[in-house]
């Protein structure tokens, strides 16, 4: 007998069964027509989750990780400036992944808890007149703080600079989850991975280059082979790859999308927005706070909470999972110890998420935290109740 908790840590999520037997695949010949009729829904599938007409789309067996890597390499060349904002642990390993590769990052260190100051994008991009800045760098979804930034407002501010940078976006823990509009954002390239709102195992880099973008690959001087997108382009023609693709995720791929598809990405949206508002009411009701200063920064994927002042927030982790086999997300770098994160993306129900809500109230009340037990449950409970204001509003 496997008796199995959801997980509540911030990717990979919890896999749909129908997932999980899309991936379980007989081999079958890649080099074969069967192969292209995953290949190509797969890719439309993405495009339309990134809401792109214009960007193309490229899978790689990899990781987030390898996403970003795919998109410096292909856009930038040794000693290129490129501009970022550092505020959280994943901000902080793609800043850096640009200086190994001998990119001359300008970081605009941003509080954890903050989203990107785009003013200050704006400020350092408009003293940039030579335009020697050839990218900006902006994660949508700081997944160690619970913060999600505004890229519409990145943009503005390049624009409003007059500046003509890539803009490469880090969406690996906001696509398929919160709103993502690659093209009426002119994000030049985007990064996801197949682990957090796709639903899948970890193991594909999913990246969406925009036309200027494809541009840039041709004068780009960073080394690359596995990752460049030119191979990875010719194979597509084909209906192949330039190597053994992992033909089970990409078929994962495909269902994953249109799973998301059919529920509709709003109503994906506000499933996420609505089981995250459950999250935060309860955290409120333990009158604990979040790691996100603002409202405005509140993620609907993950949330980072922050435990009183000398209380080692790991220790919920590990007596989740010991106790209760449940598992939360630690804190990461300069939250380590002070935070632990709910991470609530991808497959989850109003139902599951109370689930990790009262099993979070036992951990901290074993622990001896002044939490009320049921406190949290029932304020998300309050929110959950008939499925949400949107329901609520038609039953009325
Ligand atoms: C998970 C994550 C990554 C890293 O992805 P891997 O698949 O672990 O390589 C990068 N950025 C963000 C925002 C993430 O949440």
């Amino acid at each position: 007998m496997s008796l199995q908790n959801p997980v509540f840590i911030p990717g990979p999520t919890n896999m749909p069964e129908v997932l999980r037997k899309a991936i379980d695949m007989p081999t079958l010949d890649h080099r074969s027509a069967m192969f292209a009729d995953i290949l190509h829904p797969a890719i439309d599938g993405v495009k339309k989750v990134l809401k792109t007409e214009t960007a193309q789309i490229f899978v790689f067996p990899s990781t987030g990780t390898g996403g970003w890597e795919t998109a410096l390499t292909n856009t930038l060349s040794a000693g290129d400036k490129v501009l970022a904002a550092r505020n959280g642990m994943f901000s902080h390993r793609w800043i850096d992944m640009c200086q190994r590769h001998g990119l001359d990052v300008h970081v605009i260190e941003t509080p954890w808890g903050e989203g990107l100051p785009a003013d200050k994008y704006e400020e350092v991009l408009r003293a940039d007149t030579g335009h020697t800045i050839k990218a900006v760098l902006a994660t949508h979804n700081e997944t160690a703080t619970g913060v999600v930034s505004d890229i519409a407002a990145v943009r503005a501010a390049m624009d409003a600079a007059n500046h003509p940078a890539l803009l490469l976006v880090d969406g690996v823990s906001s696509i398929g989850s919160m709103n993502f509009e690659m093209d009426a954002w002119c994000v030049d390239v985007a990064v996801t991975g197949s682990q957090k709102g796709f639903m899948l195992p970890a193991g594909l880099a999913i990246v969406g280059f925009s036309q200027k973008a494809r541009a840039a690959v041709e004068t780009a001087q960073l080394h690359r082979t596995f990752f460049d997108i030119r191979d990875m382009e010719k194979g597509y023609s084909v209906n192949g790859f330039p190597y053994t693709p992992p033909v089970g995720l990409l078929n994962g791929l495909n269902l994953a999308c249109n799973m998301l598809l059919d529920e509709g990405l709003d109503n994906v949206f506000a499933r996420h927005r609505r089981i995250a508002s459950g999250v935060r009411a309860a955290v409120d009701a333990w009158g604990l706070e979040l790691c996100a200063a603002k409202p405005e920064w509140q993620s609907d994927t993950v949330s980072a909470i922050r435990t009183p002042e000398g209380f080692n927030a790991t220790h919920i982790v590990t007596h989740a999972a010991e106790v209760y086999g449940m598992a939360f997300g630690t804190g990461l770098g300069e939250v380590a110890g002070k935070v632990f994160r709910i991470g609530h993306l991808g497959q989850l129900t109003d139902a599951l998420a109370l689930s990790g809500i009262a099993t979070a109230e036992m951990v901290m009340a074993d622990l001896g935290l002044d939490i009320e037990l049921g406190s949290g449950v029932a304020a998300a409970q309050a929110v959950y109740r008939h499925g949400g204001n949107q329901k609520k509003k038609e039953a009325a």
